[in-house]
């Protein structure tokens, strides 16, 4: 069996930089001792989020866990500005800051376009937290979240739109969302907010598909880009499985198979790529 890893491996810039600055954070606590929380995942990863989680970093589901005298560090996706002052006001934590450079971005695009009167539409999940936290820096609330075309009916006739994209989402999204959004109005302001990284590991992970028979896309189920690398693959390569671990690997998925693929998503350790290459190569 021929064994192909993407060229586009392991965590991108803004993974690198969250998971730096929190190491930091922990270390120099090492004295200090104050005990450490972030809200939700600092990267969708739940191998690394667990090894955080040994070191001391208390992931909170609900502000209210937050303590006082502690320090609060706000995830690679960024979060809404309400929530963040809410946090300040009431626990006046040390503050640390890893939003990923390119959603603070997209951030800043949607506020401008909320600036100049635009109906923002956000394309992207509606429940993941990057999409949350964009959504808190639109002024006036006169938004919507797009997931899919369905959602475009129920967008008012506007005089103007504005556009922002999740970092991690596709081109063909984007593409095929602005032009039916042109139904809606005349004037349309688009900002591809799409982040480089992103588009290469789609493009790679595009050509991998389309020359082996199998592709393996390792990375968290809950990883946006992860999800999005697995969707591009399967709808080239019918034999496209999304795992988070070597352990999931089965051999039935690789029977009559002579090329395999693997690729995985922004916030995939390379080493993970790296155990499935070395648990295909044993079967
Ligand atoms: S995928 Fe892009 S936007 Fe997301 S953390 Fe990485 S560099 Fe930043």
């Amino acid at each position: 069996m021929e064994i192909i890893i993407t060229e586009y491996l392991g965590y991108c810039f803004g993974v690198k930089r969250a998971l730096k600055l929190t190491g930091e954070v922990i270390n120099n606590n090492r004295h200090k001792n104050k005990k450490i929380f972030t809200f939700g995942s600092i990267i969708n990863n739940p191998g690394v989020t667990e090894e955080l989680s040994k070191k001391g970093l208390i992931s909170v589901q609900d502000i209210s866990e937050i303590e006082k005298n502690s320090i609060f560090i706000i995830r690679s996706h960024g979060m809404s500005p309400d929530i963040i002052n809410k946090i300040r006001e009431k626990y006046e934590p040390e503050i640390i800051d890893t939003t990923c450079p390119f959603v603070k971005k997209a951030q800043a695009r949607a506020k401008a376009l909320s600036q100049k009167g635009c109906f923002v539409v956000i394309i992207g999940n509606k429940n993941h937290p990057e999409v949350l936290g964009i959504r808190g820096y639109i002024l006036n609330k006169n938004y919507m979240i797009v997931e899919d075309e369905k959602d475009i009916k129920t967008i008012p006739q506007n005089k103007k739109i504005g556009v922002v994209i999740q970092t991690t989402q596709t081109k063909e999204k984007l593409l095929l969302i602005t032009g039916r959004l042109l139904e809606k109005t005349r004037e349309l302001l688009i900002y591809n907010t799409i982040c480089d990284i992103t588009g290469k590991k789609q493009d790679s992970t595009k050509k991998l598909a389309e020359n082996t028979d199998i592709m393996i896309i390792v990375g968290g189920k809950n990883s946006a880009n992860t999800s999005h690398l697995a969707e591009i693959s399967r709808e080239i390569n019918n034999s496209t499985y999304h795992i988070e671990s070597f352990q999931e690997i089965k051999p039935a998925w690789f029977r009559n198979k002579k090329r395999a693929g693997i690729s995985g998503g922004a916030s995939t350790p390379v080493k993970d790529l790296i155990d499935v290459k070395k648990a295909i190569e044993k079967l």
